[in-house]
Parts: structure tokens; sequence; C-alpha cells
């Protein structure tokens, strides 16, 4: 195919498979992959691959994938399709996806290629984030409720520096910085989460504030922050709960997202109560962020 351009991979999708799928797609070379709900089609990923790969080997990779997911139980779409997309649509449609998106009361993460209009942005900060690979483009509820927080903390304290546990894209310590925080340290195991995580603190002009470093958020090796951020999964929460009292000063704020509404008693029991004291919980779809007090 020389002239098509690129080809879309598109299949149904179950919450159970979708992060394996996704990561799986990204893996054997997609430029992009998007999840999608419609209520006439449930959700699905698309997913838009470079044309100098062979659509029948790309589906047969696919398929034989969703075959060893369906062995573990997992339950897998297996009406997978591969089209050819005109040149530049898959650059469209994945644009189409990120939309300027107001978070909070005063927050705008917009990507790179969008230029809100002057009212749009005027009452709020913008935030321009590329949604590459790297997660956190806002759009999901854990890294917005993340934001809401971080934003009505920095306002009422003004700390004078921030730790983010688990950066992803950057999108939390980018934030922190633009609303002020001059010393931001965000820590990722993914090197290319912390390649992403560079690349939106200069596109926002924060660089020289957002130091970004590979690593594991149990080993940071940094002073207590009057605010702490980690947008993890229930489990990591569970393992880091003495990280989170070495890392968070006394009288500090600790925001812990990626954590499901049925799953917050079971992190705030994790966490050491004589350290913490819960403070503020928001839920977005079905997912709860838990800020809590470090006491003095
Ligand atoms: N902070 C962003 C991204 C959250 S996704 C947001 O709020 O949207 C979680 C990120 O944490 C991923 O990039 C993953 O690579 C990273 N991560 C998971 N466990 C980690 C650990 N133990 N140490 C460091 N990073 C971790």
């Amino acid at each position: 195919m020389s002239t098509a351009g690129y080809w879309e991979l598109a299949l149904p999708i179950t919450d159970d498979a979708s992060e394996a799928v996704t990561n799986f797609l990204w893996e054997i070379g997609a430029l992009g992959v998007v999840e999608e709900e419609t209520p006439a089609t449930g959700a699905r990923l698309r997913a838009f691959f470079p044309d100098s790969l062979a659509p029948a080997v790309l589906e047969r990779r696919v398929r034989d994938y969703l075959a060893e997911l369906a062995a573990l139980g997992l339950r897998p779409a297996s009406d997978v399709t591969v089209s050819p997309l005109p040149q530049d649509d898959w650059g469209e449609a994945w644009r189409k996806h990120f939309r300027p998106l107001p978070v909070g009361r005063r927050l705008l993460v917009v990507p790179p290629w969008e230029t809100p209009s002057p009212e749009a942005v005027a009452p709020r900060l913008l935030v321009v984030i590329e949604p590459g690979r790297a997660f956190g483009t806002g759009h999901h509820a854990t890294t917005a409720g993340c934001l809401e927080c971080l934003e009505t903390i920095v306002e009422r304290e003004t700390p004078g520096f921030a730790i983010d546990l688990g950066t992803g894209s950057g999108i939390l310590a980018v934030t922190a910085a633009r609303l002020g925080v001059p010393h931001v340290l965000a820590v990722d195991e993914d090197p290319d989460a912390v390649a992403c995580a560079k690349g939106n603190a200069e596109r926002n002009g924060v660089a020289g504030r957002v130091c970004c470093v590979v690593g594991d958020a149990g080993a940071v090796d940094a002073p207590p922050a009057p605010v702490v951020l980690a947008n993890l999964l229930t489990a990591a929460h569970r393992r880091l709960a003495p990280t989170y009292v070495a890392r968070v000063a006394p009288g500090g704020a600790l925001v812990l997202g990626g954590i499901l509404d049925t799953e917050a008693g079971a992190v705030t029991a994790a966490l050491d109560a004589r350290a913490f004291a819960p403070e503020h919980a928001v839920s977005a779809d079905g997912w709860t962020t838990l800020q809590f007090r470090r006491r003095a």
C-alpha cells in the first residue's frame, strides 16, 4: 500500500482486557491508540499503524494475542478489522479524540496542536500536554481527580516543593509548576514516560522547575515535601504506605489516585493512621481520589 497512508485496526474491547491490549498495540508499532465508546458500538479500541506494516501480519499478531488473553480467562473480542485510512486521517482521528479539556476550577489542558480561543483560555491556566504513549491527558477520571485536589492545595497553601510519584505524561508535575510550585520532582519507573514528561515540562516553559527522573516510587531520594501526588493503583499504594510517611512533610498533603471506589476503604486502612488523617475525597466514573493530611 503506497498511497493510502495508514492502517486502522479496530476491535470491540472489554474493561478487563483494555489495558493489556492497548499496551500490546503500542508494542507492535501503533502510532496512536484510542478507546472510544458509543451506545451503538459499545467500547472499542482504534489503533493506527504506518503502511509499512503488512495488514495480514498485524491482524494475525493481534488475534494471537487475544487468544493468549482468552486462555488467561479474560474476555477479549475476536472481531478484529484492519482497514486502510487515507493519508492524514489517523492524525485527524487521533486529534479529534484530544480536545481542550477544562479541569477543576481554573485549568485548561490542551494538546499542542490546539490553539484555544482567548475566551476559552482567559479565565483558565493553560497546561499543554502531548498525549503520547504515557498515561495522563486529563481525560481519565483519576488524573482529573488529582488535578482538582492539586489546584485547591496549591492555591491555599502555596507549597515550595511537590513530588509526583508515577508521573506518566508529567501532567500533575507540570500543572503543579504552572500553578506556581517552584520545585517539582517527577518520578516514573518507565523511561519513555520520563522522556514524555520532560517534553511536556519544556512545552510549558517549566523545565527548569520540574526535575524528571527514572526510578521506583519507593526509592525516591528527596526531602519530605509539603505535597505528594501519586496516581498509581491500589496495590501500589499499599506497598508504598511507608514511603508516603517518609516523603510527606509534617502538615503536608498526600493525594492518591487510581483507586476504584470500592477500594477506597482498603487504601485508607493501609495508611498509618498515626501519620495521615483523611481530608477529602473525589469520585468520578468509578474512580476515587483520596486526599490525606500528614499529622504534625
Ligand atoms: N501521573 C499521571 C500518570 C499516572 S499513570 C496522571 O495522573 O495521569 C501511572 C504511572 O506510574 C505510569 O506512568 C507508570 O509507569 C508509573 N508507575 C507505576 N508504578 C510505579 C512505581 N512503583 N514507581 C514509579 N513509577 C510507577
